[in-house]
């Protein structure tokens, strides 16, 4: 198992729990830490890293094994994955589940001048420039982040929240709107909620190159900046495309309908790095927190019905909802077709991420902290807001 993410923890602990004897089961992760990436924008803003993650050494038993190492290349032919400290390893089926990296659509200056936050160690870059600029006196630091997607919008809600006074937060999207995916009446409360924070958001603004201190957009416009952070899109692992396997769209491999590899039926891609065609829509699943973990489960059955001869079952995804937070008081959500705001789409986000660290062997107190912080959450936010401005139009939207 290559990588302790959502996807591949998610697999290895279901494959722990039930693998047959006699086989071997090993987890290889480059950190220590298993984190909950969809809450890297909290601690690239400040807070605490242990919030948001589980040493690995608390979930891994026997018959697991787990190796610290950084994984470095990938040799089907030979079935053999490379490690930078360990040397090489042999299996016989593989799940890879290393996530994904940046994509830069080739734009000059953004990978030489971006930070980014999707790991943990990017995620510690802009902690560390933030807490940097912040530092400074008498000055306001300008925030550009492009890409209004959730990554970039949680990221912005939570600098502005957290650096009222000392940062300036921009949003920049290419797109004619942020929060692609979300009903247009939950981006139209959100969109309030971020300006009422301060954030500038410009859509409708692809950028087409940066330098040192400012960016560049199609239209000839500039905006200068303190710190660049690009959330712009992701792309496959770039192992994949080494190893010689199948792509699909911005480098993920391709995946047959039991999240194989349809380059090599011994190698599992899930989360962020698989391209799997959803059979309904026809189109590539978009990577996300929970795609990855209903690939987990998935791969670590199918791997378990083939070790014991019987037939694997088609991977099929369920888009259970889609939650963004927008800093720690305020959130907008979709549970199924019903659009929430505020109290209830922040207890339903807070019980989904503890909700993951208590399956992954968390224990059930982050569960339980999780469901008290979003009402006491919630109550700060209304005083605060109550005590810095009127804010009764986006009280009771109705999307
Ligand atoms: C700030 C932020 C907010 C987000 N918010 C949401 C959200 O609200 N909802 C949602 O559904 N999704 C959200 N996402 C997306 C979600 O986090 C990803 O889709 C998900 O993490 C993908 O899971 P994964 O297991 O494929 O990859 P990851 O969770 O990224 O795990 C990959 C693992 O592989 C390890 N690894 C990588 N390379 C190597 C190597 N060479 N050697 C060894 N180990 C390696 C990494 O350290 C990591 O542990 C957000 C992402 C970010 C960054």
């Amino acid at each position: 198992m290559l990588g302790a993410g959502y996807a591949g923890l998610t697999c290895f602990l279901e494959l722990q729990d039930r693998l047959p004897q006699g086989h071997q089961l090993v987890l290889v992760s480059r950190d220590r830490f298993h984190w909950f990436t969809t809450e890297l924008h909290t601690y690239a803003a400040g807070h605490e890293a242990d919030a948001v993650r589980i040493p690995l050494k608390r979930l891994v038993a026997p018959p697991g094994r787990l190796i610290i190492d950084h994984v470095s290349g990938l040799h089907p032919a030979q079935r053999q994955v490379e490690l930078k400290l360990s040397g090489s390893l042999e299996y016989d089926l593989l799940v890879f589940a290393l996530g994904s990296e940046p994509e830069y659509f080739g734009l000059p200056g953004i990978p030489e001048h971006a930070l980014t936050i999707g790991s943990p160690h990017a995620a510690r870059e802009v902690r560390e420039r933030v807490l940097a600029l912040t530092d400074r006196d008498n000055y306001t630091g300008h925030v550009l982040i492009v890409g209004g997607g959730l990554t970039g919008v949680e990221l912005a809600a939570e600098l502005a929240d957290e650096y009222p006074r000392k940062l300036r937060v921009t949003l920049l999207e290419a797109a004619p709107e942020i929060m692609g995916g979300f009903h247009p009446d939950l981006v139209k409360v959100a969109r309030q909620i971020l300006e009422r924070k301060g954030i500038r958001i410009i859509t409708g603004s692809p950028i087409v190159t940066a330098d040192q201190y400012q960016v560049a957009l199609k239209d000839g416009g500039e905006i200068a900046y303190d710190l660049l952070v690009w959330a712009g899109g992701v792309r496959g692992h770039s192992l994949l495309a080494e190893a010689g396997l199948e792509l699909g769209g911005r480098g993920r491999a391709r995946v047959d309908e039991f999240l194989r590899s349809v380059s090599d039926d011994r190698i599992y891609v899930i989360g962020d790095s698989a391209s799997f065609i959803n059979a309904a829509s026809g189109r590539e699943i978009p990577p996300t927190g929970q795609a990855a973990v209903q690939m987990g489960r998935a791969a670590a059955d199918n791997i378990l019905r083939r070790l014991t001869g019987r037939p694997e079952r088609p991977f099929v995804f369920r888009m259970r909802g889609q939650f963004a937070s927008l800093g720690p008081h305020e959130g907008v959500g979709m549970l199924g077709q019903e659009g929430l705001v505020g109290l209830p789409a922040m207890t339903i986000k807070h019980f989904i991420e503890g909700l993951h660290a208590w399956e992954v062997g968390g224990g059930v107190m982050p569960l339980v902290r999780k469901l008290l912080a979003a009402p006491v959450n919630y109550l700060r936010g209304r005083r605060l807001r109550a005590r810095r401005r009127p804010y009764r139009e986006l009280r009771e939207p109705s999307p």
